[in-house]
């Protein structure tokens, strides 16, 4: 296990965050979210705490935190509300990808606008029926003089209307296998424009949870895009670049499923001793005490996984198997969780009055959003076998 010791200051950050969620997110969320608003004050607060800029190293304005200390604080937001989690997740793998791979003039020219949140960015990978089998897209990118004219069809663009600059992974050459002809773009946009050049922004998907953050399609219409903005600036490098990001983004869904769960169990315990059956308070009943010991030892079971592949990734290790581990094990200890809060209200957790009803729609899309469970397990037996070869 590679758990990192904090300092005082990344301790300070994380409490601060969580000051910030019990002020000012706590008690506006439940009504936000039924109303399925954006939480524009709320993202400018966020903003001015440093939180678009938490990864992005000092030189050029960041924070300079590492992913333990930023997946703490999205543990911390997401027990308030997942969705502004969901607003600072793919700007943070953006930025990591612009630090990580970027050349010198992407960095200096993206980064110290990005720390501000303006633009915000998306990350633009799945495609209508491409998810899963990410080698499978069709959006292409082609070289023509200085330019590269990009067409397709992106799904599922979490930020997609209101980001200003739209990570984008494509297919620039036919290769076998796929993924050597893959390369990803740096596509600057107008922010909140339905079109901006060859970018056409579709309409907001009406979803089961995750509300107040738009998720949207955005297709290419020949779009140009200066060579200059090619990551990394070499061709073939998308798929790897990818799989990178991917890592922090595991990372980052098992602090939000953890931030989810953690609100549920508390909501629960605190409803178990305020509800009466039979002459005493639910707590007491020995079925109910059961449920309480079960979650709270999931959740930390999954806090430590999560910590773990923080700490690899920090570390500059390869993390797939571990980051794999604990998305796999946080999204579907977070819908366990949800629901055994959901059944300890009884009827009222039914109800839209009762925070247990939100988090219970929310809680899907951890199973689901950078890789299913499914895909973890199989990327998880993958690097076992490698591992523990005969
Ligand atoms: C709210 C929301 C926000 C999202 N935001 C973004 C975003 O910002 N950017 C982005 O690029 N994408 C985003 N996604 C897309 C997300 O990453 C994909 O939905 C996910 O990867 C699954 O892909 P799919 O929906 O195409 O399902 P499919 O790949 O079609 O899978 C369907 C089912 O088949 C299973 N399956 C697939 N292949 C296998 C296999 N080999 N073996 C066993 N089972 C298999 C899957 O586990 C799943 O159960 C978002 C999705 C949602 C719902």
């Amino acid at each position: 296990m590679t758990i990192a010791t904090l300092t005082e200051e990344q301790q300070l950050i994380i409490d601060t965050v969580r000051e910030f969620v019990e002020r000012e997110v706590i008690p506006v969320a439940d009504a936000m979210e039924h109303a399925d608003e954006y939480p524009d004050k709320i993202v400018e607060q966020m903003k001015e705490m440093g939180l678009f800029g938490m990864m992005v190293p000092e030189e050029y304005g960041g924070l300079g935190q590492p992913l333990t200390v930023y997946a703490q604080t999205m543990v911390e937001l997401s027990r308030g509300w997942m969705s502004l989690a969901g607003i600072l997740n793919t700007h943070t793998m953006a930025t990591y990808l612009i630090k990580s791979y970027g050349t010198d003039d992407q960095k200096q020219r993206f980064l110290p606008r990005m720390v501000g949140g303006d633009p915000r960015a998306s990350l633009l990978m799945s495609e209508p029926h491409a998810g899963s089998d990410v080698q499978a897209i069709k959006t292409r990118a082609v070289k023509d003089g200085d330019d590269y004219v990009i067409n397709g069809q992106k799904m599922w663009a979490t930020n997609g209307l209101r980001s200003g600059l739209c990570m984008t992974l494509t297919k620039t050459a036919d290769t076998d296998p796929p993924f050597k002809g893959m390369s990803m773009f740096i596509v600057e946009k107008e922010a909140g424009a339905e079109r901006s050049g060859g970018v056409i922004v579709g309409k907001n998907i009406e979803k089961l949870g995750y509300k107040g953050v738009e998720t949207t399609e955005i297709a290419f219409d020949d779009h140009r895009v200066p060579a200059k903005n090619l990551l990394g600036d070499e061709e073939g490098q998308g798929f790897i670049h990818n799989m990178g990001a991917i890592e922090v983004g595991r990372v980052n869904v098992a602090a939000r499923a953890l931030g989810v769960a953690t609100r549920a169990f508390e909501e629960a315990i605190r409803y178990a001793q305020q509800r009466e059956t039979f002459g005493k308070p639910i707590a007491q009943h020995q079925a109910i005490q059961f449920k309480l010991a079960e979650m709270a030892t999931k959740i930390e079971a999954a806090k430590m996984l999560m910590l773990n592949a923080a700490g690899l990734k920090d570390a500059g290790e390869r993390t797939d198997l571990e980051a794999g581990m604990a998305k796999l094990y946080a999204s579907e200890m977070c819908m366990e969780v949800c629901t055994e809060a959901l059944r300890i209200h009884g009827g009222y957790g039914y109800s839209k009055e009762y925070t247990v009803e939100r988090l219970f729609r929310d809680a899907p899309f951890f199973l689901i959003g950078e890789g299913t469970s499914e895909i973890q397990k199989m990327v998880i037996a993958r690097n076992l076998l490698k591992k523990y070869k005969v």
